[in-house]
């Protein structure tokens, strides 16, 4: 360190004083050494040419040294220069006054030069290792900055696409909602993404949200961002709040999906649906999300766009309600069973009943199977729920057949979810229990939907196989509403069919539906399966169903689903009165 080229300023009134300390320096090698002598010069020289060391009088004409300091610090602030007061006066007073103002020494007069020297030294030492310090802490500052601030970047961005992830959106986000432009989300969800990454696998897969996310990014305007919501979901925030711009736009970013995806040699397709929400007006972040999260078509709708509206949330809300509700209604005896005859079209007799769910809910009152099964489905309270079915259904069975009510053509079926079938015990369970209560396999049957079978086809076909060859008739239920395949009845060991409601309905007035229902029975019948139509309403529809050989029927044109004891009356009641007009004769 060389101190002698260090700059020292000497402020004294006496010349004389200021001359033997500028010569006792200037002696010992210093070569930045200046004096004044009017102190009222100071500040300026310092402005110009700050000094690395003060040594100022105290006792001065027109300014004195306090009143030099009080200038310096209130032009330098923390900055101010290093001083040493040299002063004759070592009273307690002065000392206490200089120290409180940041004076580093004193030097007392008569100036012994050894002393001097040492003095001038030491606080120059001092102050360049202050200075050293200052400049380290201020790199290391600056590097931390820097660092931090990558890491901010980092913590908010995608690493796979650069786009702004979650964190990045939130804030975004933040910023948008304080400010006083509305601002408009789309919240895009990719489809098949994980069919894609099971066919090629992860890189292959985040290249291709890195370049649907380039498409869809270079679609948006400049004041737009989009950014990674989760890991097959784009959130993109716009500062349009227009209902129809906003699906213009949606419906623009659609188009990017119309055709596959082209990867190097690889097409691959891809989908989306969008979900829309705006505001006009300062909005809490999440609220809004969740608004364009909530109306996000269904994966299996046909719908691929959807604006939020308040319906939408009642839905939601209810469903959340019943979901919460579901849980223990079987045990609060909230759940019950009803039956709907089948009805033999040859010969009017009946030849089973379907066991269909009731629930009764002590303040939401009635609702219907077709809207808390499938909230059940997803749930997984369909599993309990499901037991209890099958368990309710057996105990009427046994009840029946100690009437005598069950002939050796009757049976009972129970509708069977997806879920239930997925067990990879389903079906032996099914039969113990059925021994257990002493019922022979042929009394009961299974009604199962298509959709229910394609989640797990592999334990699906399993489980039906078990129960087929013990003699328990499982039907196709809802045929052609689902992914109709008739390739399913070839394969699946199904012994009965069931015609869906919607093909029954307009039977009489549309040959297209006769056409469809004719050419079902041929083929069901092709491979060796029983014919059941659903929804019958009229004789006409009956008489057309028995003309196209459908050997069953069920519907409110011959009975409503009714409770056990009324069920138990309707099929004395039909026993003890001749069956009416067959279907033949009232063609
Ligand atoms: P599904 O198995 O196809 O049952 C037939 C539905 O059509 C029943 O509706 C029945 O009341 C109704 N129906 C019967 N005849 C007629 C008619 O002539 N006209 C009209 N318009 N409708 C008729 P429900 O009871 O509301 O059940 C709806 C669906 O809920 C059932 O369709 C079934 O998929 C499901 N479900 C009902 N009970 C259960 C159950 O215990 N477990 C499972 N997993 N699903 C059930
Ligand atoms: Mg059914
Ligand atoms: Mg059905």
């Amino acid at each position: 360190m060389n101190l002698a080229s260090k700059h020292v300023l000497v402020v004294d009134d006496n010349a004389a004083n200021a001359e033997l300390l500028l010569d006792l320096l200037d002696d010992h090698g210093f070569t930045n050494v200046h004096g004044i002598s009017d102190p009222r010069q100071v500040l300026a020289h310092c402005v110009k040419h700050k000094p690395d060391l003060l040594l100022l009088d105290i006792r001065m004409p027109f300014l004195d040294g306090y009143a030099i300091i009080d200038q310096l610090q209130q032009h330098f602030l923390h900055q101010m220069p290093p001083t040493i007061v040299l002063t004759a006066q070592i009273d307690d007073e002065t000392r206490h006054r200089v120290l409180n103002m940041g004076v580093r020494d004193f030097i007392t007069k008569p100036f012994l030069h050894e002393e001097v020297l040492q003095r001038i030294r030491n606080t120059l030492s001092l102050e360049h290792r202050y200075q050293v310090r200052d400049q380290q802490a201020e790199t290391l500052e600056r590097m931390v900055a820097k660092r931090t601030q990558q890491l901010n970047h980092q913590s908010r961005t995608d690493p796979i696409t650069q786009l702004p992830n979650r964190r990045g959106l939130m804030q975004t986000l933040r910023e948008a909602s304080i400010g006083d432009s509305g601002t408009g989300l789309l919240f895009i969800a990719l489809d098949h993404l994980d069919e894609a990454v099971r066919l090629h696998g992860y890189s292959i897969a985040d290249q291709l949200v890195r370049h649907i996310s380039q498409t869809l990014y270079s679609q948006l305007d400049s004041g737009s961002v989009l950014g990674l919501w989760g890991g097959s979901e784009l959130l993109a925030i716009t500062q349009c709040t227009d209902q129809p711009t906003l699906e213009r736009l949606a419906a623009q970013l659609l188009g990017s999906f119309e055709q596959d995806q082209a990867l190097g040699d690889l097409l691959i397709p891809l989908n989306a649906r969008i979900g829309i929400s705006w505001t006009t007006e300062f909005f809490n972040i999440e609220r809004l999300v969740h608004m364009a999260a909530l109306a996000l078509p269904q994966k299996n709708s046909p719908q691929r766009i959807q604006s939020y509206n308040a319906t939408l949330e009642a839905q939601q809300r209810r469903r959340l309600n019943l979901q919460q509700a579901i849980r223990g209604a079987t045990q609060r005896g909230e759940m019950s069973l009803v039956f709907q005859p089948k009805i033999s079209l040859t010969t009017q007799e009946i030849i089973g009943a379907e066991a269909l769910l009731r629930w009764h809910h002590p303040e939401l009152g009635h609702i219907s199977p077709g809207d808390f099964i499938p909230l059940a489905e997803a749930s997984g309270d369909i599993l309990d729920i499901g037991d209890w079915v099958l368990e309710e259904t057996m105990r009427h069975i046994v009840a029946w057949r100690r009437m005598g009510m069950l002939n050796d053509r009757f049976h009972v079926a129970v509708n069977v979810a997806a879920r239930q079938l997925t067990r990879k015990d389903f079906a032996q369970k099914l039969l113990s229990r059925l021994a257990t209560y002493g019922i022979p396999e042929r009394f009961f049957a299974l009604e199962v939907t298509e959709s229910g079978l394609l989640s797990d086809m592999q334990n699906a076909r399993l489980q039906l196989a078990q129960l087929a060859k013990m003699n328990v008739a499982v039907a196709i239920d809802d045929f052609g509403t689902g992914h109709s395949s008739l390739a399913y009845i070839q394969t699946l060991p199904f012994s009965t069919l069931k015609i869906d409601r919607a093909f029954v309905m307009d039977i009489d007035k549309s040959p297209v539906d006769r056409q469809l229902a004719n050419m079902i029975t041929q083929l069901a019948h092709a491979v060796g399966c029983d014919v059941v139509a659903e929804g019958i309403e009229t004789a006409s529809q009956a008489a057309y169903l028995h003309s196209i050989g459908c050997e069953a029927a069920q519907g409110y044109y011959y009975a409503r689903p009714l409770p056990a004891d009324d069920f138990v009356a309707w099929c004395n009641n039909r026993a003890s009165t001749p069956p009416p007009l067959t279907a033949m004769e009232l063609v």
